[in-house]
């Protein structure tokens, strides 16, 4: 029902000319926990797409560790994105901006679409580069199209353009049953032939992360020298490839489980980002001796070209797979747009496996 008026609204504003139309999107009033910075706006204008952009009518936005940063203050927006949350989003496009042009001319209303954003995920519409859109393939829903592009792409891009990963070469995921994590794990196996292993913390986690591919996932919580046995299940050898989004926490026993010429890379610091004394005592040392590259990464803010590649490459190279189900996107829960504050405390919570949705316009 309400879809359908909006749609109504739509052909009347837009046969009018008029730019007055409005939407519903979740604005940040001051940072600070999810119950008192976050609310339900019906009134913000909805953007238009300009040249070579799509609008969007958003179905599905996944939530990011980015998003909870953003609503705390801690996370801008880079220079000349939405400053509404929200880095992906499944849904059909509204319009093709002025002029077809680009790979717009690719797209008519209607499609279904999913799409990297700099932001502006939690709102009714948004306006995206045709460029970091891709169809969603038929056997595809909405639902699972939503949780795609953020972690998904950036699993990639650690893996393939920042990690260079090769066949055969064993990779470290720390967060195995993370959104990003859970993405990883698969691509490291099925698309990239590599032998994935992976920590998390909790039995369930790693189940997951077994379940996912990983040969191996060690409980941190539990297994707090869990470097140990990396090392003992790779015969001493240890990872090619450590992709790290916890920073500080596992300094030292990352430079551990290194292997020569392996390469780290650093794309989060949810163990934080001070070095503790302890652990960076021998660390240079050890990056050193085993001629190791530290490779620290964003996408977010990385330029629409970078993207628009990353975006064309997975297409290519990972979409298919996903039709054959060799990969699947992990749902952890999808929560009505107006509980976005209970979305955000699950996640703050850590008790998500995998990626939670808010249903915009399922
Ligand atoms: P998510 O689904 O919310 O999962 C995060 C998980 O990390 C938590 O459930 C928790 O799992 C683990 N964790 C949290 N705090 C931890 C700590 N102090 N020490 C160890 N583990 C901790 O996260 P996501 O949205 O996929 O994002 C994962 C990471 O990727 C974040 O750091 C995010 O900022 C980063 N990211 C970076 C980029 C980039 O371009 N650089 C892009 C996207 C995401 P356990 O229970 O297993 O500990």
């Amino acid at each position: 029902f309400l879809p359908r008026i909006s749609a109504q609204l739509w052909k009347f504003s837009s046969a009018s000319g008029a730019r007055s139309l409005s939407m519903r999107a979740v604005l940040v009033d001051k940072p600070g926990p999810p119950d008192e910075s976050m609310r339900l706006a019906h009134d913000v204008p909805v953007p238009q797409a300009a040249p070579g952009e799509l609008l969007i009518q958003v179905a599905y936005t996944g939530l990011n560790r980015a998003d909870l940063l953003q609503r705390m203050g801690r996370y801008n927006p880079p220079k000349g994105a939405s400053n509404i949350m929200g880095l992906e989003v499944s849904g059909l496009v509204k319009q093709v901006g002025p002029g077809n042009v680009g790979m717009a001319s690719r797209f008519r209303p209607g499609d279904r679409v999913m799409a990297l954003l700099a932001g502006g995920g939690y709102a009714d519409y948004v306006n995206v580069s045709a460029e970091l859109a891709i169809r969603i393939p038929d056997s595809m829903s909405l639902r699972d199209a939503g949780a795609l592009p953020e972690a998904w792409l950036t699993a990639y891009q650690l893996l393939s353009f920042v990690g260079s990963i090769r066949s055969g070469e064993r990779v470290l995921v720390h967060a195995g049953a993370s959104g990003v994590g859970t993405a990883a794990l698969q691509l490291a196996k099925q698309l990239f032939g590599a032998v994935p292993f992976a920590t998390a913390g909790s039995a369930e986690k790693c189940s997951l992360a077994v379940r996912l591919g990983a040969e191996r996932c060690f409980n941190y919580r539990e297994q707090p020298d869990w470097p140990a046995e990396l090392l003992s299940a790779t015969s001493s050898a240890g990872v090619n490839v450590l992709l790290d989004c916890i920073g500080a926490a596992h300094l030292g026993a990352n430079a551990r489980v290194l292997a020569t010429d392996a390469r780290w890379v650093l794309y989060g610091l949810m163990g934080g980002a001070d070095l503790p004394p302890e652990q960076a005592s021998g660390f240079l040392g050890a990056l050193l001796s085993k001629r190791a590259s530290l490779i620290a990464t964003l996408l977010r803010n990385r330029p629409d070209e970078y993207k628009a590649r990353l975006v064309s490459e997975f297409a290519e190279r990972a979409m298919p797979l996903f039709e054959s189900g060799r990969l699947r996107p992990v749902i952890d829960s999808e929560f009505p747009f107006a509980q976005v504050a209970a979305a955000h405390t699950k996640m703050q919570s850590n008790a998500n496996l995998g990626k939670i949705l808010l249903a915009v316009n399922p």
